[in-house]
């Protein structure tokens, strides 16, 4: 099959790009390079089935061109991360919706399998646990900028749903909570990366608020395992998952499992949200999804630890040091 990925130079979508080829599909990867690297697809760049495209997801045209010659898209190309969506909240938002409409709008002339990332986030605030895809969502006040992203991505998935029931558009909905792993860059405000980052280098690991609330975080390679069999399951169209784990971690405790598995001396500094983001900013206390929905319906569970998790980031990060 001929594959679309926007976003593909990014962490998730390098790993599925890279996955895809390996499973003998034709991948082309459409990316701007603003949060992604082209370095993140060294290992498929000369690959015959494989090509990138340097371009926006906002280029209709290039968007319409490149849809309508894919049996499948997968749409990840986004504005990712708090710290990026409150400095630069409107082009997130434009991004994150206009960027969306134009790739629907393309697959509707051709009927395209298409999967539509969206986000925990769109939880917002609910405090029902586990969070199931049916359950309503509870968003913050417009004010409070930092909900923008999650209303961006609730309105994406409103938009791919109603081309399905409209136009019978296939399209499905992924839920993606915390993913984690190699590739992933802390620049953004990803927790994960910075935590390991300052513990190699023995600086002290800075814990925003009480560090009391919770968080679950999937392995990237579990992550792609479960894009690949929602693709292939033809009871996926239409439809809308949970994608993660459900092992739960505090932040603080994450930062000591972090301390401990690479034998850092670093210490661990709490620091007040008013200090990190704009006054009013709100974080959640826990994010915990159900995930029966999704090993139902493809019989695949998201397993890795994250202790797995942790060592292969610091592999990662420890790599160029011993080059
Ligand atoms: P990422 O920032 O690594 O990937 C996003 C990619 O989109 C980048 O390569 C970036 O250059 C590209 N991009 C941004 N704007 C673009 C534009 N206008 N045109 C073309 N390309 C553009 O982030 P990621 O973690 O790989 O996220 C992938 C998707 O998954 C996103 O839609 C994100 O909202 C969603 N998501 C990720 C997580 C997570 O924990 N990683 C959680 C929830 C949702």
């Amino acid at each position: 099959m001929h594959i679309l990925i926007t976003g593909g130079a990014g962490f998730i979508g390098s790993h599925l790009s890279e996955r895809l080829i390996q499973n003998g599909h034709d991948v082309t990867v459409l990316d701007d390079l603003s949060t992604g690297q082209i370095s993140n697809l060294a290992a498929i760049a000369d690959h015959s089935a494989f090509r990138f495209v340097e371009g926006s997801i906002l280029d209709r045209a290039l968007v319409a061109k490149l849809v309508t010659a894919a049996d499948v898209v997968f749409h990840l190309a986004a504005a990712v991360g708090v710290k990026l969506i409150m400095d630069e909240p409107s082009q997130s938002m434009l991004t994150n919706v206009a960027g969306t409409e134009n790739v629907l709008d393309a697959a509707l002339q051709n009927g395209a399998h298409t999967f539509i990332a969206s986000s925990s986030e769109v939880y917002g605030k609910a405090t029902k646990f586990p969070f199931q895809e049916e359950d309503d969502l509870t968003i913050g006040a417009t004010k409070n900028l930092r909900w923008s992203y999650a209303c961006a991505k609730t309105l994406d998935e409103f938009l791919a749903l109603a081309h399905a029931r409209e136009s019978g558009l296939p399209v499905t909905i992924l839920r993606f909570f915390n993913t984690t792993g190699p590739r992933q860059t802390g620049r953004y405000g990803m927790v994960l990366p910075n935590f390991v980052k300052s513990a190699l280098e023995n600086a002290p690991l800075i814990v925003h608020g009480t560090g009391k609330q919770s968080r679950c975080f999937g392995h990237v390679a579990d992550v792609v395992e479960a894009m690949c069999r929602l693709m292939n399951t033809p009871a996926a169209r239409g439809e809308v998952f949970n994608i993660g784990t459900d092992q739960e971690v505090t932040i603080h405790g994450l930062a000591e499992q972090i301390i401990k598995a690479v034998g850092s001396d670093s210490d661990i500094q709490l620091v007040p949200y008013e200090q990190v983001y704009p006054e009013g900013f709100e974080d959640m206390q826990r994010r915990l999804p159900d995930v029966s929905k999704l090993e139902r319906i493809t019989g695949f569970r998201p397993m890795l630890p994250l202790s797995q998790i942790i060592d292969d980031i610091a592999n990662e990060m420890r790599l160029p040091l011993t080059a």
